[in-house]
């Protein structure tokens, strides 16, 4: 791969991503309730061999996935993406016994997995989670508290949940479990979002786990959850880019039919000019997105600034682009139902999970800064 364009086989495998998230995962989406976890769907990414290359797939292949899926099927997009997220500690940080347990129904999409790490008083300051693991015996903990906006949530089968084993110790006192849907104790209810996302609570009362339950090591838990995020980060921006893409193509396609003042509103040059700073921000966002996931793959020293960047700039150049998108379409884009419509609820909370755009800019500073010499200023 140079680094300013894609192969043509990958190409090729995006356009063909594109194609069956219209023909086959779309009509799926259509039939799901707006909110609720759809096992039809997941079942038919599964199916398709796509959960499987969550596993298998480097970030810029998963980026790419996330993008193309994005533009046709954003329920679709979501559903892999939370899928990957919640199964990614299983996969990289599993027993043998737990990843022949649950990997094969988390790949054939039987098996829905939830990524649980915020609460209603730890979103963007992670490290402060209290959900608490008080031990009960040798190895063995019981799980009290509450988790909160984990998506997936109260219908997945397996949870990936962040708990406090070290009162006091900040992120170096945190555990991951693997805790499946049935262990006692474990309640949820569904939360109603702007965007038809499954999401909702979670609460343990009391919830038993033992060392079998652990990823990773105990205490450890918050670099489970950080390796996660550092590669998912980059393909929040991707199914971004994937949204402003598909606001984008729609906008060419409607102001060069629509009729105003005697011609097409694309002989307007400000409209002209609107859809080609649309086309150049969502290029400028896709370009940073691969370069981050690249970084990614090739193990580079730069990843968290990089991918910081990619996710900052394209969720807030997505959310420009819907935006300019629905502008430009007028009266029509806010109907219920429109494609915009869908997309201008989609592409708001992409701006505020995974690291909301305020804490990208605080990474990418301090990644600055902390390659600047001590010493006085001249
Ligand atoms: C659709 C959706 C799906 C989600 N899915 C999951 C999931 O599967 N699992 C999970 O664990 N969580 C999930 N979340 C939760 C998400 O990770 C949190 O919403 C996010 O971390 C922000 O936390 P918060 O909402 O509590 O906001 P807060 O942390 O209260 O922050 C509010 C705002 O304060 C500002 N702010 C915060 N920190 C800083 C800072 N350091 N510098 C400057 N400004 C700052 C930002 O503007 C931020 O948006 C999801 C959220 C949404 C909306």
């Amino acid at each position: 791969m140079t680094a300013f364009s894609l192969e043509p086989e990958r190409l090729a495998w995006c356009a063909e991503l594109r194609a069956l998230a219209t023909d086959r995962l779309r009509p799926l989406a259509e039939k799901g309730e707006p909110g609720r976890v759809n096992r039809a769907l997941l079942a038919e990414l599964g199916r398709l061999g796509l959960l499987e290359r969550l596993f298998t797939s480097g970030a810029l292949d998963l980026c790419l996935m996330r993008e193309s899926l994005a533009q046709a099927c954003t329920e679709a997009e979501t559903a892999l993406a939370v899928q990957g997220l919640g199964a990614h500690p299983v996969h990289a940080h599993g027993t043998p016994a737990q990843r022949e347990r649950w990997l094969p129904a988390v790949t054939d999409g039987t098996a829905v997995a939830a990524f649980a790490l915020s609460e209603p008083g730890a979103g963007s300051d992670a490290a402060a989670l209290e959900l608490a693991a008080r031990p009960d015996g040798p190895s063995r903990w019981r799980l009290t508290g509450e988790k909160c906006w984990i998506s997936n949530a109260p219908e997945a089968d397996l949870h990936t949940v962040f708990a406090r084993t070290t009162p006091g110790a900040g992120s170096r006192g945190v555990t991951a479990f693997l805790v499946p849907a049935d262990r006692p104790g474990l309640t949820g209810s569904p939360l109603e979002m702007l965007s038809p996302h499954p999401i909702g609570t979670l609460v343990f009362d009391d919830v038993p786990v033992t060392a079998d339950d652990v990823l990773g090591e105990v205490d450890r838990g918050f670099r489970v959850a950080m390796g996660t995020l550092n590669l998912f980060r980059p393909s929040v921006g991707a199914f971004a880019v994937g949204m402003a893409q598909a606001a984008l193509e729609a906008t060419l396609a409607h102001t060069a039919r629509r009729d105003a003042f005697g011609g097409k509103l694309s002989d307007l040059q400000t409209v002209a000019h609107q859809v080609a700073e649309m086309a150049l921000r969502t290029e400028a966002a896709r370009l940073m997105v691969y370069a981050a996931a690249t970084a990614y793959d090739c193990g580079a020293p730069d990843v968290p600034r990089r991918a910081a960047m990619a996710k900052l700039l394209a969720t807030e150049t997505a959310q420009y682009v819907v935006d300019t998108a629905v502008q430009l379409h007028g009266a029509r884009a806010l109907r219920r139902g429109h494609l915009l419509e869908h997309l201008y609820r989609e592409v708001r909370a992409p701006r505020i999970y995974e690291g909301a755009s305020e804490v990208q800019r605080g990474i990418i500073a301090k990644e600055l800064y902390a390659r600047q010499p001590a010493g006085q200023a001249e």
